[in-house]
């Protein structure tokens, strides 16, 4: 019989990275469900996205699925989902980037968008929104996207909500981020290094082929309808870590149609439905990976959206080494979500 080993090493096909997954611990899946006592809660006497009083400058609003005008002079009163000018905003708007040196080093001004993306419902978030808000939700970030694309000083656009507080959010009220800005964060740029590498060496998209062996082998499917599919990744970073993917390859997010859209809503909603149920509403960053919007060819990308709930604090091994030691398998980590 094989030796059975405590965890296994498993590569990243994209990103190249080494992540371990602890394969013989046989940590519960419950044992990961929320611990009250470690996450701090956010309490605030006044919430600021409540009313739109003090924001100064919402760029687009929505009421019930339909985008309205905004008023002047005057303050929004009816509306389902906003985007507005983050109040302190780590880029805002320019009309040319200077750079300058700093003896050895090379500095950049700050140019870009920084926009909060406000759902209405203090208390609701995606899981309990009814589909059409999910859906106008998705609605937002795409005529969002394709408006900040015209910046031609933006290359880059990311989409991300961190809930809760040991995800990094300050604000209780249900919210996600846009940021536009000049260039591309390395973690993107590694990883679209990477499928362009495959794409070359084996003339196919390493996300396709990955998916494909995926919905063959079904262990790590979450869910799936007939235009996304939601999976925990065979090299997973952190327990739990969930990407829904276009099961039709797109490099860009900002081609997504209507039909696609209801879709995305849909798996994006479950998803997060299981999650909130499984780990018991747990803290979590997601975040929408998609090509530069730089001009260039990005076809050999394939844009998704990564999930990763915060069961676990980086320690010595991981802030060493950058490596994480999952502690689930996700094969138990994707059974247990389908079950919820
Ligand atoms: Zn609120
Ligand atoms: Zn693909």
């Amino acid at each position: 019989m094989a030796k059975r080993f405590p965890s296994e090493l498993r590569f990243d096909l994209v990103s190249k990275d080494w992540v371990i997954i602890a394969t013989g611990r046989a940590r519960k899946p419950t044992t990961f469900q929320k611990n009250h006592k470690l996450h701090l809660e956010l309490k605030q006497k006044e919430c600021p996205f409540d009313t739109l009083k003090e924001q100064e400058e919402t760029t687009s609003a929505f009421l019930n699925g339909e985008r309205i005008s905004i008023p002047r002079n005057t303050y929004l009163k009816d509306w389902t989902t906003v985007s507005i000018l983050n109040k302190y905003p780590a880029f805002s708007h320019g009309t040319s980037i200077k750079t300058r040196h700093v003896g050895p080093y090379e500095v950049m001004d700050g140019v870009g968008h920084h926009e909060v993306i406000v759902t209405r419902d203090h208390k609701k978030d995606i899981p309990d929104f009814s589909i059409e808000k999910v859906r106008e939700l998705i609605e937002v970030y795409h005529q969002r996207f394709l408006e900040l694309m015209q910046d031609k000083l933006v290359n880059y656009i990311t989409i991300f909500k961190n809930k809760g507080a040991t995800a990094g959010a300050s604000v209780a009220h249900p919210h996600s981020q846009m940021l536009a800005i000049p260039v591309t964060d390395p973690d993107l740029q590694r990883s679209m290094r990477g499928s362009l590498q495959y794409q070359q060496e084996r003339n196919r998209c390493v996300h396709c082929a990955m998916l494909n062996w995926d919905r063959e082998e079904k262990t790590r499917i979450i869910f799936e309808n007939k235009g996304f599919v939601a999976v925990c990744p065979f090299a997973s970073r952190v327990a739990f870590e969930i990407r829904i993917y276009p099961t039709k390859h797109s490099a860009y997010f900002e081609k997504i149609d209507d039909k696609q859209k209801d879709l995305f809503a849909q798996a994006l909603q479950v998803t997060l439905k299981k999650l909130k149920k499984a780990l018991k509403d747990p803290d979590y960053n997601y975040f929408i990976h998609t090509s530069p919007v730089d001009g260039e060819n990005h076809d050999h990308y394939h844009w998704h959206l990564e999930i990763l709930p915060k069961t676990s604090t980086w320690a010595g091994f991981e802030l060493g080494t950058g490596i994480e030691i999952s502690t689930i398998e996700p094969e138990k980590a994707a059974e247990f979500l389908r079950k919820n």
